[in-house]
């Protein structure tokens, strides 16, 4: 489903992976299958983020677009809000978003 603002894809280089791939098995639970450190390495991995942007103070802030989603029902609303960490106020939304309704 297209989404009503945009996020920031990067995908992971070799080293990022096999560091990840690395962890994960170092902190994994007993039961949880080993990962092949230079498999997970040749897959497409990607980190996403989202730029926040607060209607009241102006604070911006780079977060990972993983907890946004979690948080996020696309039924309840067009795009996320969140409160601000700076002025606690539940007016932070996607950059995109910001830029919109403040040029109304
Ligand atoms: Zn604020």
């Amino acid at each position: 489903m297209p989404k009503s603002f945009s996020t920031i894809k990067r995908p992971l280089s070799l080293e990022e992976k096999r560091q990840r791939a690395i962890e994960y098995n170092r902190y994994k639970a007993p039961f949880e299958p080993v990962v092949n450190v230079e498999d997970f390495a040749k897959r497409e991995i990607f980190d996403e983020t989202i730029i926040l942007k607060c209607l009241h103070c102006g604070f911006q802030e780079e977060v990972d677009y993983e907890f946004i989603e979690e948080s996020w029902d696309p039924h309840d609303s067009d795009y996320p809000i969140a409160y601000c960490a700076k002025c606690d106020q539940p007016e932070v939304v996607p950059l995109d978003i910001y830029q919109k309704l403040k040029k109304q």
